[in-house]
């Protein structure tokens, strides 16, 4: 058989010819005014909001405490509030010992237990007191630089699982049932995830220990996506650190194997990652990965980030665009980006020595 007619076989190949013709409405446009740029921008954002949407009702939280302990130089609550309606949000609430109120960073897990991973909890329910995840416990060392930390379980994972998950192991996850359901309704589990970041915001605001013009995000892998979109629909959101997730749609999720939750209706016929990162700016951005991740290639990071960084200079912002590339794999490091959190949210100073502020 001739190769002609075998690559027109491709299963895929109209969607790859489609991509390649790089028609995507909503792609960053060439500007030279920076209102151009703005007015892009909110056309992009409205229409990701559409696009992901319909969204529940945003109703009363509802809030409850459901345990409180003391550790040194903070306070861990677990708490939980309402997400969808009748749906509720697990999540850590970590309050550095403060008179005043503080900014604070809202930290999105990936795939995993959990929640219990960024806050230093091993899958048994044990504190340890060095990171051994990727994860790196990076809400514990957010925590502890002085931020409140708040770490939402994301749906599908830790104790928001189907019992089919809960009863194979800690670390299995129900992104499947959560992306069959979501797809057959209407929605994806980004789009749940999301609405759990903006009620997580939500609840920050009525907490009388944060500062609510001052909240940052900070996600990897899977919470780097949420993270990345979750800024790009929710302004409050004025600081923003993506870890080990920036890339091209094309060169990671569409060319290794990922997980089902990466993948929701129409994102890459609207735009690529590079133009949703765009929606953020002049907000605070900054972006970590580590050169050897062998599932989010650097090459196609460093690319989108030079996209980024060449728009806040345009913007006169590059002040406000970080990144870090490091000799590593899949992880976090923070060593700029809990400096960049600390000056974007105008932290004035660490509370509590630290185990492990930083890690890496
Ligand atoms: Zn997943």
């Amino acid at each position: 058989m001739p190769e002609k007619m075998e690559s027109e076989y491709r299963a895929i190949g109209p969607f790859i010819r489609r991509y390649d013709r790089d028609q995507r409405p909503y792609r960053l446009p060439d500007w030279s005014d920076p209102a151009h740029f703005y007015r892009w921008q909110v056309k992009a954002r409205s229409h990701l909001k559409r696009r992901l949407g319909p969204w529940p009702p945003r109703t009363s939280l509802k809030p409850r405490l459901i345990s409180r302990s003391k550790h040194p130089g903070y306070v861990h609550e677990l708490v939980d509030y309402i997400g969808a309606p009748g749906d509720r949000i697990p999540a850590h609430l970590l309050l550095p010992d403060a008179q005043e109120a503080r900014p604070a960073v809202i930290a999105v897990h990936g795939h995993g237990y959990g929640a219990d991973d960024v806050v230093g909890i091993r899958e048994d329910g044990s504190r340890r007191q060095e990171p051994e995840t990727y994860h790196r416990d990076f809400g514990l060392a957010l925590c502890r630089l002085g931020f409140v930390v708040i770490a939402p379980e994301m749906a599908g994972f830790g104790r928001r699982r189907e019992m089919a998950a809960i009863t194979d192991s800690r670390s299995a996850s129900s992104c499947k049932d959560l992306f069959i359901w979501s797809l057959m309704m209407g929605s994806s589990p980004l789009a749940v995830r999301l609405w759990d970041v903006m009620r997580t915001v939500d609840y920050l605001a009525t907490r009388p220990e944060v500062s609510p013009e001052r909240i940052g995000i900070m996600g990897i892998s899977g919470g780097g996506m949420v993270t990345l979109f979750s800024a790009a629909l929710d302004q409050r959101l004025s600081a923003i650190c993506i870890s080990g997730y920036l890339n091209t749609f094309r060169s990671s999720v569409l060319s290794i194997e990922h997980c089902i939750c990466n993948y929701a209706h129409g994102l890459l016929a609207d735009a690529e990652m590079a133009d949703y990162a765009a929606t953020i700016a002049p907000r605070w951005l900054c972006v970590e990965s580590g050169i050897q991740d062998p599932i989010f290639p650097i090459d196609a990071t460093r690319k989108t980030a030079e996209i980024l960084a060449t728009l806040y200079q345009k913007l006169g912002r590059d002040d406000r665009f970080s990144t870090e590339f490091f000799d590593d794999v899949h992880r976090i490091s923070g060593r700029v980006a809990y400096p960049f959190l600390t000056q974007a949210l105008g932290l004035k100073s660490g509370l509590a020595p630290s185990s492990h502020p930083r890690s890496g």
